[in-house]
């Protein structure tokens, strides 16, 4: 018999009361893994209210306490390194070297949080001011002293993506417990086995019941969670149409909202590039997760005539990725994560092909189900959606012009802001990339310049809605309050 996957509440596995379900498949083999419920309401307040009963008790407890679990919790995820790899490919598709690298920079996620103690340490400002004193027989003024201390919010909510099943939860909650909150995590329908699995493991590390919980579900269980009344603050990652439904859906309730949404990242190929560099630069952003992934490059401006050298190197590169499920020997490339995924590609490389854009590579030829190949384009218009759109598969679009300034120009067109990347020998040409790309993350010679977690993930423009980014400092900032002390003694 099938196994439903189970929510995770108050420091148990959960099985669902209600609601539709649907299967949660192999995307290489087709097999199916598990089923999950989609709209399981009443366990989703459940949650809240098991993250709401245990919020004073972890508030309370020290701060260096509550890091202790997550150096436990860091010990068992590289214990358990190798299983949840395998598990990312089994149900996500993933090569096993990328699966291995969703898991590794999930760690990084947690050690940062780690320091936690210092991270949201206040401030203080002793005799700020010198105020008139109450005791008439006392001359002298009496000193005001000051500080600002960080406080958590209570219940917070994070609503994750597919495509790093264990990453970018990692990205939420580790450092919002470690400030003090209480969290209710709401995977991905698709990936939610790598999520139990990980919040599994953060209550055998030692987190106490109910400080971290789980409901699986759709959009029915988080559009209950952005209206309810316990919850403080809203952390999503997914896609630019559902970012900007959460962002006004759930600020609109009150809630402080932080939503890391989709993209479609330029890459500028300067005549002087190292070409080897540019090649594997471009190869591992536009083919990477098989075009899966947020920092993905899909559009490459080559600049003068780098054309020369790049379209023939590029396409051979390409040729030479092994399309095949992710823990076969020498595989480079992946499935995608489901067949509306592959019908998406494959629309988008028929719609390049009807705006005349030239195909020299075309990933429609691979004769596996829930496969589509490295795919690229050339001369392709620069108004059409292959250019603009955001298409989460492995199809690069190469679009050629004469100057520099005609290449940041394609870059402001788009009206995402998550990175932009040049390959370049000129340290001038560099600066004036990086000064005028209108991105929040730029890479000088790197394909995909992700952030390690002590810096924020700073995507702009239709790319972010918020003020404050996940990871880094902005993340400490995110799931604490400032309070502010003024005080004077007699
Ligand atoms: P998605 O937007 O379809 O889903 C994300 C989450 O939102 C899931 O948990 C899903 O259940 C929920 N959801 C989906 N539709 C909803 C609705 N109508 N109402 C409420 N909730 C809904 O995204 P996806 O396909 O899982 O992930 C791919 C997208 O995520 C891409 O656009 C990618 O660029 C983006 N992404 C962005 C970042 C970043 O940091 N900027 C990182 C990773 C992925």
């Amino acid at each position: 018999m099938t196994q439903t996957i189970e929510h995770f509440i108050d420091g148990k596995r959960v099985a669902p009361e209600c609601g539709a379900t649907c299967d949660v498949l192999n995307p290489a083999t087709n097999a199916v893994l598990a089923e999950i419920s989609l709209n399981d309401i009443s366990v989703a307040d459940k949650a809240v209210a098991s993250a709401r009963a245990a919020f004073q008790d972890w508030s309370e407890t020290p701060v260096g306490e509550r890091c202790q679990v997550l150096f436990r919790f860091k010990e068992l995820l590289e214990q358990h390194f190798d299983e949840l790899a395998q598990l990312i490919v089994d149900e996500h598709g993933k090569t096993t070297a990328e699966a291995r690298g969703d898991v590794r920079r999930g760690i990084d996620c947690v050690e940062y949080a780690c320091g936690a103690p210092s991270l949201m340490m206040g401030r203080t400002l002793p005799r700020i001011a010198v105020s008139s004193s109450f005791c008439r027989e006392k001359e002298e003024g009496i000193p005001l002293d000051s500080s600002l201390e960080r406080v958590p919010l209570g219940v917070c909510v994070g609503i994750t993506p597919f495509n790093f099943p264990i990453m970018v939860p990692l990205w939420m909650w580790p450092m919002a417990v470690a400030c003090g909150n209480t969290f209710v995590l709401k995977p991905s329908e698709k990936v939610s086995l790598c999520a139990l699995r990980e919040v599994e493991l953060a209550h055998d590390a030692g987190l106490p019941d109910g400080v971290l919980n789980m409901v699986t579900g759709g959009s029915d269980v988080v559009n209950h969670l952005l209206a309810h009344k316990d919850v403080k603050a809203v952390s999503f990652v997914g896609s630019t149409a559902v970012a900007k439904h959460i962002y006004k859906t759930a600020s609109g309730a009150g809630k402080r909202v932080q939503c890391m949404a989709g993209a479609k990242n330029t890459m500028i190929i300067m005549p002087d590039a190292n070409q080897d560099a540019a090649i594997d630069g471009v190869i591992s952003s536009s083919m990477g997760n098989t075009g899966q992934r947020c920092l993905a490059g899909s559009v490459a401006v080559l600049v003068g005539d780098a054309y020369e050298w790049f379209v023939p190197r590029i396409v051979e590169a390409a040729k030479q990725i092994k399309v095949a499920k992710g823990d076969e020997e020498g595989c480079g490339m992946g499935p995608l994560i489901d067949d509306s995924s592959v019908v998406r590609v494959t629309k988008a490389i028929e719609g390049g092909v009807e705006a005349g854009a030239e195909l020299l590579l075309d990933g429609r030829g691979v004769k596996l189900r829930g496969f589509v190949g490295p795919t690229i384009f050339d001369n392709v218009p620069p108004e059409s959606a292959l250019a603009m759109e955001e298409i989460f598969g492995p199809v690069l679009s190469i679009l050629r012009v004469d100057t520099l300034d005609d290449a940041i120009e394609v870059t402001h067109r788009s009206p995402y802001g998550n990175m932009a990347v040049m390959f370049t020998d000129s340290g001038y040409a560099a600066n004036k990339f990086k000064d005028t790309a209108g991105a929040g993350m730029i890479g000088i010679n790197v394909g995909v310049p992700a952030p390690m977690a002590v810096f924020p993930f700073c995507g702009w423009k239709d790319s972010f809605f918020g003020t404050l980014h996940s990871n880094g400092e902005d993340s400490v900032r995110f799931y604490t309050e400032g309070r502010i002390l003024v005080s004077r003694w007699f």
